[in-house]
């Protein structure tokens, strides 16, 4: 489904349907929203139902429910009902993409427990960056005998070395440098699944978004992102992360602050008193007066969106 490059800004909403979005979603998708309104572009609607233990239909509609309810809305994607731009029905696209990597001789398998691969991953401040998990250097006679006692392979891709030093839209210069071994990482997991890595590389490039907004806590993803994108011979987009907000003593929202789910906020609020709040708390407004995403769009600039994480209460 190569969409039609055109010199035109396009950002997209990729969730994914495990649970009801919260404010913190919300918040990132206004910024997406606004980001992409404001330079005239295209939204585009990816659902990120790549996990098959972890996707539920019923949360992608309500998904797309309360994004319009706020007063959000997109150009292309997906919609409630449809098969077109989920993650869950391009296993075919992501497989010729593995073959591509394969082809260039950087996959291979590994047969470490999630445990295993977190032990090899996580090297203590001031150690030495770990060489990996070792499984790159098996030979064929040790990866029949891990077969035959049962143990399934992931895939992962053997990185170059390589620094990549960009700029981010609102976070400003970045430098990240992938080794191999310890930055090695998964593209496909033992149960067959694709890895979010390589589905959004490659969609991304696929689909041709330009420019990705989302939450800063996956900034660190972005070099990996990029290599990808890279080695499939795609143009790699532009990357602008939006500021986390945290609980109270600087925690990360999560699905457990049930009063900040969309659900409760629903019910507590309209969908311009919602707007006005997040638009307040993101530094676009001074006031938290109620206000149509749209009026938002004129005025709006990354240089009035705080860099630190923004610290709400249950109250908002
Ligand atoms: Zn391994």
């Amino acid at each position: 489904m190569t969409m039609t490059k055109s010199d035109r800004v396009c950002g997209r909403f990729a969730p994914s349907p495990s649970g009801r979005l919260h404010l913190g979603n919300l918040m990132s998708s206004l910024l997406a929203w606004l980001d992409v309104r404001s330079q005239d572009g295209v939204m585009l609607f990816r659902l990120e139902d790549l996990d098959p233990e972890r996707s539920w239909e019923h949360y992608a509609d309500q998904m797309a429910d309360d994004l319009r309810w706020l007063g959000l809305d997109w150009d292309v994607g997906w919609e409630p009902g449809s098969q077109d731009y989920r993650q869950g029905t391009r296993g075919d696209f992501y497989a010729e993409k593995l073959k591509q990597l394969q082809d260039m001789g950087l996959v291979y398998e590994c047969f470490c427990s999630r445990s295993e691969r977190l032990a090899a991953s996580a090297p203590h401040p001031g150690e030495q960056r770990d060489a990996g998990c070792g499984c790159r250097d098996l030979t064929e006679a040790q990866k029949s005998e891990k077969r035959s006692m049962g143990r399934r392979a992931s895939l992962k891709l053997h990185v170059p070395e390589r620094t990549f030093i960009w700029t981010d839209g609102h976070y400003g210069k970045q430098v990240d440098t992938l080794s191999p071994g310890g930055d090695d990482f998964i593209i496909r997991r033992s149960d067959g699944v694709f890895a979010y890595q390589l589905a959004v590389s490659a969609d991304d490039m696929d689909m041709g978004v330009n420019r990705v907004v989302r939450a800063r806590d996956l900034l660190g993803s972005t070099a990996r992102q990029m290599l990808l994108i890279e080695l499939f011979g795609g143009e790699v987009p532009a990357y602008c992360h939006a500021p986390l907000l945290v609980a109270p003593e600087g925690r990360k929202l999560s699905k457990r602050d049930g009063d900040l789910s969309t659900e409760g906020l629903r019910e507590r609020y309209t969908p311009q008193q919602l707007t006005g709040k997040l638009a307040k708390l993101a530094g676009l407004r001074e006031t938290d007066a109620p206000v149509h995403a749209w009026e938002l769009v004129s005025d709006f600039s990354w240089d009035k969106v705080p860099t630190e994480p923004i610290v709400i209460d249950d109250n908002i």
